[in-house]
């Protein structure tokens, strides 16, 4: 067999990927000693920044790697085995990675020989004895450990930098893919900050240091790393991803804790934002940041204080002659004794408890007074529907249903009278789970409605598919009725009262604020209305008056 083919097969066999993906600080490699190929491992390939997964000329290469003080002792065991004196290399020194630091290793390997005696194949692998929380094994970066001990010498910028929405990557295709993203990440950052470090962070968050580099610079890799993630699908052929990113200046006296702190505290804002975002420190982010912090902590420990501060206001939802009360909808309110927080409204904390977690508790608290006091209004003054709103994170919940059904039975609530209300961002999501959902609510009797439509991404395509009861035309919709110099809003209003009634969904028009707006779309047909012309949200007793 001719030996060059002989040899390509050693190179190319499934023996050396196994042993490449042995561990994340051990490298492999092979040489073919007739046409001076070396094959390395990815790790290595990676690590040490060579050329490429194949190298030629390596001896010379990888002897200018090495440290000089070194070289002696490699070169005296590397020749005995390469002129048959010794069978095994077995050497420990110290070689430069792609920070340009040098590491220690221990490589082994040992040499075959053909029939006259000539070497042929040099193999071996190399050991990282070093490498203790200096590096991360997964991505080989330098670590959040080597970043605080670090110490600021010079002006620049910091970016900290994460995956969005990372714990549903990892949830949707595991965690072992979850890691070649993070590897994917890494390698992006590394070959786009050119001038700059790239550290691991923690989890999904990676941190990149610019000495002398301006914030717009940074902002420029930003944006050039976002375009290669969102790229992703295509170039890697792993799922595109989205990262946000906060970034802060630092000068040499400032403390490394406290400038990851106010990167993070940029980021944190960024990802409220939108995915890929990116934000800039300033004072008035730091200002909004800590207020939101401080709510933040507040809900938590109001919700642990059994709900304390928070109740159900109810609005009054009338038909479509504005005389009778048709149902209400009942509207989350917290009053907190922290005078630094102050008032604070469901626009303001509700986004705030669907990030912290918060929603999923209170959102059992809302359900249950709703049904409640729907339970209690049935009995005094017969059929009153009542609706509450229902944020996507809570139909994640798979108890979150049955919950329903069980507090229905339990207060002995006609539920043809419950109206769950969701936002379209609840269809986007997953429609199989939530079409279970919806046929587990319908067989109980509850009702569905689609809150907000007309807004963001409502199409008629999501009301196809979706089999709602009733539909609520987004308030900022019918306010802008009022300023509708061109028409527009008019036209799209009317057509959607049209199409729902052909379609056989029940209407509600919101935020019918004013006469003149009731006026205009009087002739389109909406069962119900809702808004600050008929009633503002009220208390339960309020309510009850008006019902009497
Ligand atoms: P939404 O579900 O669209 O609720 C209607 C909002 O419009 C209420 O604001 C109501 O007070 C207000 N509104 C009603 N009529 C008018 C009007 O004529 N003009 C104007 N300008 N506003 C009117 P609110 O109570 O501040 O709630 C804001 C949003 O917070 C709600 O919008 C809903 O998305 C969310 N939210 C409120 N309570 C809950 C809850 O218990 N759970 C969840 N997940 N979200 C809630
Ligand atoms: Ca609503
Ligand atoms: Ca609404």
């Amino acid at each position: 067999m001719a030996e060059g083919a002989c040899m390509n097969q050693i190179l190319d066999n499934y023996l050396f990927e196994a042993f490449a993906n042995a561990s994340d600080t051990i490298f492999v490699y092979v040489t073919d000693m007739k046409q001076g190929i070396t094959r390395w491992s990815d790790n290595a390939v990676n690590f040490f920044d060579l050329d490429g997964e194949y190298t030629y000329n390596t001896a010379e290469m990888w002897l200018e790697n090495i440290h000089p003080d070194d070289r002696e002792i490699y070169q005296e065991d590397i020749s005995a085995v390469m002129n048959g004196l010794s069978a095994h290399h077995n050497c420990q020194y110290r070689v430069r990675n792609r920070y340009g630091e040098y590491i220690w290793v221990e490589c082994r390997g040992s040499v075959s020989v053909d029939t006259d005696g000539e070497p042929t194949v040099f193999a071996g692998i190399m050991t990282w004895l070093d490498n203790q929380n200096k590096y991360d094994s997964l991505t080989h970066l330098m670590t959040s450990y080597e970043l605080l001990r670090h110490s600021f010498h010079d002006s620049g910028i910091l970016m900290l930098i994460g995956i969005d929405y990372f714990r549903d990557i990892n949830s949707q295709h595991g965690v072992l893919y979850g890691n070649k993203i993070l590897i994917r990440l890494s390698e992006i950052l590394v070959r786009e900050a050119v001038n700059a470090t790239v550290y691991r962070f923690q989890g999904d968050e990676f941190v990149v240091y610019g000495k002398n580099m301006s914030s717009l610079e940074m902002a420029a890799l930003f944006r050039r790393v976002a375009k290669k993630c969102k790229e992703s699908e295509k170039e890697s052929g792993l799922i595109s991803f989205s990262v946000s990113a906060g970034i802060t200046a630092y000068t040499p006296m400032d403390d490394v804790t406290k400038v990851l702190a106010r990167a993070e505290l940029c980021m944190n804002y960024a990802k409220e934002k939108s995915p890929t975002h990116m934000t800039i420190f300033s004072s008035e982010i730091e200002k909004k940041q800590t207020r939101r912090n401080r709510i933040s902590e507040e809900l938590l420990r109001c919700i642990k204080n059994d709900f304390k501060g928070f109740y159900l206001v109810y609005q009054p939802v009338y038909d479509n002659e504005g005389k009778r009360v048709f149902g209400c909808e009942a509207l989350l309110r917290w009053k907190t004794e922290n005078e630094e927080i102050g008032e604070c409204y469901p626009n303001e904390f509700i986004p705030i408890l669907e990030r912290n977690g918060g929603i999923i508790e209170v959102g059992y608290f809302v359900m249950r007074e709703a049904i409640r006091q729907a339970a209690i209004w049935q009995k005094r003054y017969g059929k009153i529907g009542v609706s509450f709103n229902v944020s996507y994170l809570q139909l994640e919940d798979s108890q979150f249903v049955p919950a329903i059904i069980r507090v229905a039975n339990k207060y002995e609530v006609d539920t043809s009278c419950i109206v769950v209300e969701l936002t379209e961002s609840v269809f986007a999501a997953d429609t199989i789970l939530v079409n279970h959902l919806f046929s587990a609510l319908k067989k109980n009797g509850i009702k569905v409605a689609l809150d907000d439509f007309g807004t963001g991404s409502s199409s008629f395509w999501t009301l196809h598919k979706i089999n709602v009861d009733i539909v609520k035309i987004d308030q900022a919709f019918i306010r802008g009725l009022e300023a509708d110099e061109t028409g527009i809003d008019y036209a799209i209003i009317e057509s959607v009262g049209l199409m729902c009634r052909r379609a056989g969904f029940q209407t509600v028009a919101e935020g019918v604020e004013t006469q003149a707006i009731w006026d205009k779309i009087k002739g389109f047909g909406f069962e119900a209305l809702q808004g600050y012309l008929f009633s503002r949200p009220l208390e339960v007793e309020e309510v009850e008056k008006i019902l009497n």
